[in-house]
């Protein structure tokens, strides 16, 4: 039996109605920015694995990092104990991160990272005796399918079943040059009539809104609003952290910084999962008391786990380097002679960039998980390229270390779908 055969009789894939996809292709191996199949068919990885693989599949200097590391400790509890893995990563983390973040905390992927961000804003209200709890989300955001995270996330059209679980959250739409009046006024009107703990939202890029961007300084405006209201704000940074926006967070690129940051995917290569998620001394503050019962409370067997620390430590040394820096710039260069040349093709309603991220929606209309999004994906596959529409949104987060042959068969590969569709 070949993989995908065995694959059908025990396993059940995320996202995926099987009545209707049954099919999963199994990959066998992978090197820098090539997938290979068990036919050895290769694909070039557009999306990085769901933007996390960025310093290329099984990089080597990451390989040698985590083969000393599980030679030396390979796990211990986190409540009580500590280890060097985990003091390096925290020391050289809060170097990279915006300068008001001061504490960090573990846990294993982006919705618990979320999670613990709501957390942590509702017991900071809680425990300064007041009693918040409202939640502001942008309507289309993304965090995750926890839920606290699902319940912050607006996009979410498959999520009857739980609606009638979800905590309290108020939604406002994503600013622009023509809402940003109107979003600003109906924030400041949930500011008044609710009891707001914290604001969560996705800084400049929305992954999962077919990578919608928007502007600095209109969410500078609404964080200043939460500051002034003493509304936590929690930057998502699963998706944007650790270069993807050309800065190393997206929240370097806007003026006021959020209290709290949760982080992911990126942040352990694609090796391996964890997340973190950040605040400010502020935050920790609240939660310091003679009172055991101010404590946090949330643990994750994992939480800190040492093999998942030396990863992210070999993964933010590599980021810093001139050859990781040149590689982002190159990327970058490459998306915008790309953009250049098909902005205007008739196919193409709309093109945005981000750092290494670069997103063309097509001038059709198809839905999310429809039959013509499944037809384009599979025009990539068989052109060898990986890249996952969403919707009528085609998207490319290349590995880092993509060469710019690849990238240019990418766009090339993007180019026969707009000449064939
Ligand atoms: C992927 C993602 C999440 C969820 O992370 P998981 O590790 O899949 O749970 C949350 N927020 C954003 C912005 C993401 O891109």
């Amino acid at each position: 039996m070949t993989l995908q055969e065995r694959d059908k009789k025990h396993l059940w894939h995320p996202l995926t109605q099987h009545k209707i996809h049954p099919d999963a292709l199994p990959i066998v191996k992978a090197k820098g920015a090539l997938l290979y199949d068990e036919y050895d068919k290769t694909y070039i990885d557009g999306i990085a694995s769901w933007y996390t693989a960025m310093y290329g599949h099984c990089n080597d200097y990451i390989l040698e990092k985590v083969q000393e590391q599980m030679q030396q400790l390979d796990q211990i509890v986190f409540a009580g104990f500590t280890h060097q893995p985990a003091i390096k990563l925290s020391e050289e983390l809060i170097k990279i991160l915006p300068a008001n973040q001061e504490k960090i905390f573990f846990s294993d992927n982006g919705s618990t990272a979320n999670e613990v961000g709501i957390k942590m804003a509702l017991q900071y209200h809680f425990n300064k005796g007041e009693k918040r709890n409202t939640i502001i989300a942008f309507k289309d955001g993304f965090h995750g399918d926890t839920f606290g995270a699902m319940s912050a996330s607006g996009l979410s059209v498959y999520n009857g079943p739980f609606e009638d679980f979800f905590i309290n959250v108020k939604r406002i739409s994503t600013p622009n040059f023509e809402n940003i009046d109107s979003v600003i006024k109906q924030l400041q009107t949930y500011i008044e009539t609710n009891e707001v703990a914290a604001f969560i939202y996705e800084p400049l890029v929305q992954g999962a809104n077919a990578m919608h961007m928007y502007e600095a300084r209109y969410l500078n405006q609404i964080l200043s609003i939460c500051k002034e209201n003493n509304v936590i704000t929690i930057a998502d940074e699963v998706m944007t952290g650790f270069g993807k926006t050309g800065k190393v967070f997206a929240s370097d690129f806007v003026e006021t910084k959020p209290d709290i940051i949760s982080m992911s995917k990126a942040l352990t290569a694609g090796f391996v999962p964890m997340a973190i998620t950040s605040c400010t001394q502020e935050i920790y503050n609240a939660f310091l008391d003679d009172s055991i019962g101010k404590a946090f409370f949330h643990a994750h067997t994992y939480s800190a786990n040492p093999i998942a620390c030396s990863v992210a430590l070999a993964a933010i040394e590599l980021l810093q380097t001139e050859e990781f820096q040149n590689h982002i710039s190159r990327i970058i260069r490459a998306h915008e002679n790309f953009d250049e040349q098909i902005k205007n093709h008739p196919k193409v309603r709309a093109t945005r960039q981000k750092g290494v991220i670069y997103a063309l929606e097509l001038n059709i209309e198809m839905d999310r998980y429809g039959k013509k999004r499944y037809e384009i994906f599979d025009h990539f596959m068989q052109n060898g390229v990986c890249l996952r529409p969403l919707g009528n949104t085609v998207y490319v987060l290349p590995p880092y270390v993509i060469t710019n042959e690849q990238l240019n068969y990418i766009h090339d590969v993007i180019l026969t779908l707009l000449d064939k569709i």
